[in-house]
């Protein structure tokens, strides 16, 4: 029997595949029969049952209940099928960076906690748990966050554990987690300078620049590249 689960499974794999750019039927029939203990870093899997044979039960099912669609060996999402498929990657991807800035867990038990949360987040947890991560953009693997109705209002009076650099006050000490950007060289200077993961920094001075420190060193930046780099109060 295909349970609910094993629709949300088989969506939010689906989902990873073809943001990987892989639409390819067979090609992701192969990985959902695959069960969640061989899967990649990083990579979402199936779990529960490893039944290979059930695949073609689920992508029947999963067409059948109009969520996805087959054409020329390709699948893609209809509209209430990537709907339903980006909300479990959302909080699949919520969960993982909850367990790894704040509880920090890591790695394999990361992946099979955050596979459980999916399933189980209300939409009240989610929007609390996505505000105390500072309404975060890239999970720990560096995948995209499906922006939910919190991110686009930030409305919420919640002191978020989790924050961009320019959100801090002059004093404040915080430990980068992640730095959200798509340039590549920026990225590396930023780097090269120390802002790396783990590194933590006191906000020296706010304005006319952002001055911080970081151990002996003292770095003046943008507001817009403070607005990149997340950390951990
Ligand atoms: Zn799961
Ligand atoms: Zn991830
Ligand atoms: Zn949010």
């Amino acid at each position: 029997m295909i349970t609910l689960r094993d629709v949300q499974e088989a969506l939010a794999v689906i989902w990873s595949e073809i943001e990987k750019g892989n639409a390819d039927a067979a090609e992701i029939k192969k990985i959902l029969s695959q069960d969640g203990q061989t899967q990649e870093y990083g990579r979402i899997r199936r779990h529960g049952r490893p039944l290979p044979d059930d695949t073609d039960d689920i992508i029947k099912r999963l067409k059948t209940e109009n969520l996805i669609i087959e054409t020329n060996g390709k699948i893609d999402f209809t509209e209430s099928g990537r709907k339903r498929a980006s909300r479990i990657i959302r909080l699949h991807r919520l969960a993982e960076r909850l367990l790894h800035d704040v509880l920090e867990i890591h790695g394999g038990a990361m992946h099979l906690s955050a596979c459980e949360f999916e399933h189980i987040m209300s939409d009240d947890v989610e929007e609390s748990v996505c505000t105390l991560l500072g309404h975060p953009r890239l999970c720990p693997h560096g995948s995209p966050i499906p922006a939910g109705k919190c991110c686009k209002l930030q409305t919420s009076e919640a002191r978020p554990i989790i924050t961009t650099l320019d959100r801090l006050g002059a004093g404040d000490e915080a430990r980068i987690s992640y730095i959200y950007t798509k340039d590549h060289a920026l990225l590396h200077k930023l780097l090269s300078l120390g802002l790396a993961p783990g590194a933590v920094v006191k906000i020296h001075q706010k304005s006319p620049s952002l001055v911080l420190n970081i151990g002996a060193t003292t770095l003046a930046l943008e507001e817009e590249v403070g607005k990149m780099i997340f950390a951990r109060r």
